[in-house]
């Protein structure tokens, strides 16, 4: 996983620089880990509100599916709860939305 804060390649990947949480010190809200019950459910629904403000929320997205993120909150997502199924819905939403 990269580091959401790194700007050293942001060359490769500039959508980064721009997210919201890459300008949050507290990065652990897109990661809530083992944390379990209602105190997992406040983690994961603060982060994917932030998302949906983000305007590189579609690429955040489109990368953590293409790279197989399975934890963590991507692109307004919750990786974790994402079937294969779904994951794949998705993908080929985002890209028939880049047509
Ligand atoms: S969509 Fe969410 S996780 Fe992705 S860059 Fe934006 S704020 Fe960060």
């Amino acid at each position: 996983m990269f580091d959401r804060n790194s700007r050293t390649d942001a060359g490769t990947s500039d959508w980064r620089v721009l997210g919201i949480c890459a300008q949050m010190r507290d990065i652990d809200k897109f990661h809530p880990g083992d944390t379990r019950g209602q105190s997992r459910k406040i983690i994961v629904e603060r982060a994917i509100a932030i998302c949906k403000w983000c305007q590189v929320q579609r690429e955040c997205l489109l990368y953590a599916l293409k790279e197989r993120q399975e934890s963590g909150i991507w692109g307004g997502e919750d990786m974790s709860r994402l079937g294969g199924e779904e994951q794949r819905r998705i993908m080929q939403n985002l890209r028939l939305k880049n047509k």
